[in-house]
């Protein structure tokens, strides 16, 4: 079975009620703009993936640039074999140098076919489930303290128990928010305080010691608060809290050396940031034997994203979850969703592949195909 196909479409899409970039209500400057990989075979059978990274001042990757690595790729990917997805990681290492973000689309779309051929769901070919369900988080943006409480009791509504809080918005003000939502933490309930890069280490030092004394006993994460690897690792041995790392674990390598000379207690894994689920695999692996705690997600995306999220969260052994992220309904229906929430918790479908149904009418004509 041969690679006879692949086919890019892309449609732009706003959450409805805000995402994990801080601001919790929708804004006018904040469209993300997806690309959906179709990987067709001559047997008839195919794959879908999708990539939509986040604004180009996060990550070193753009809509466009996926879409320049992707047109690449997909020239050099007819005819290839269609199974499995490890081989066509390889030829697409082979053609292009990089590109994380256009790897991921066509590495979910491989696994998604494989699973179809094998009428099996991913989550069974990434090693079987070895958990009911991973709990989710949500984003409370800095608002005034007494909104935050409450946006915290609508989201306790849902069922949520991870709360992802921000900071690097200034000593006082960052100390501030943060001790009127940490009083409000209840037993069960996990948070990590997010700085995504914006701290120096003596900013983040001094926010947590604004802080400490209040996270006793509670399940209180602090995430990759400078740029650096090595600015955070110091953050890390001068506080009592456990971190994660997030933008500057970028492959396996960055990974094991921060497993070996013991930085981190848990890692975020974006699909589009590290190179799709053959690249999360390793990295569920490597954190495994550390001892780290995954949490799975991607930079954006939808109903695609948030079924490989819930397939390969259903795969970390129970004591290494952090949580993964259900990406919130939005004003485009990209089709059937593979991944269900349901009271804080995402699971995957038993459907084959990622279980996702596209509606290939919302999606539109093609943006390029490339066949033989
Ligand atoms: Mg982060």
């Amino acid at each position: 079975m041969k690679i006879s196909k692949i086919a890019l479409y892309s449609y732009k899409f706003q959450y409805r009620a805000g995402d994990y970039t801080f601001r919790p209500k929708p804004v006018e400057d904040r469209v993300n703009d997806s690309t959906v990989v179709v990987l067709e075979t001559d047997a008839g059978l195919f794959g879908v993936g999708e990539t939509c990274p986040l604004r180009p001042t996060y990550l070193p990757s753009t809509p466009e640039s996926a879409r320049a690595g992707l047109s690449i790729l997909a020239k050099a990917l007819v005819g290839v074999d269609a199974v499995g997805p490890r081989a066509i990681y390889r030829a697409m290492d082979d053609t292009l140098n990089g590109f994380p973000e256009a790897k991921s689309a066509i590495d979910v779309a491989a696994w998604d076919l494989l699973g179809k051929a094998a009428n099996l769901p991913c989550y069974a070919l990434f090693g079987g489930k070895q958990n009911d369900g991973v709990p989710v988080f949500e984003t409370i943006g800095p608002e005034e303290p007494e909104e935050m409480v409450a946006n915290l009791e609508a989201m306790r509504r849902r069922g949520t128990k991870v709360f992802q809080l921000s900071m690097g918005r200034g000593f006082e003000e960052d100390v501030h928010r943060l001790r009127s939502l940490i009083k409000c933490i209840a037993p069960g309930e996990r948070v990590t305080i997010d700085a995504n890069r914006r701290c120096t280490g003596e900013q983040a030092i001094r926010v947590v010691n604004g802080i400490l004394d209040l996270t006793h006993g509670k399940d209180i994460w602090i995430e990759q608060p400078c740029k650096t690897y090595a600015e955070s690792r110091y953050v890390r041995s001068r506080i009592g809290l456990p971190m994660l790392l997030d933008e500057v674990i970028n492959d396996s390598e960055d990974l094991l050396s921060a497993v070996y000379e013991r930085s981190l207690d848990g890692v975020v894994t974006k699909l589009s940031h590290v190179g799709g689920p053959s690249r999360v695999l390793d990295l569920i692996a490597i954190a495994a034997s550390g001892g780290v705690k995954v949490r799975i997600e991607d930079t954006s995306g939808s109903a695609i994203a948030r079924a490989a999220s819930a397939h390969l969260a259903s795969v970390i052994p129970r004591d290494g979850i952090f949580a993964t992220y259900a990406f919130p309904e939005s004003d485009f229906k990209l089709g059937v969703e593979g991944g269900i929430l349901s009271d804080g918790i995402l699971r995957p479908t038993g459907r084959a592949g990622l279980g996702v149904e596209l509606d290939m009418t919302a999606l539109g004509e093609p943006l390029a195909v490339y066949s033989a």
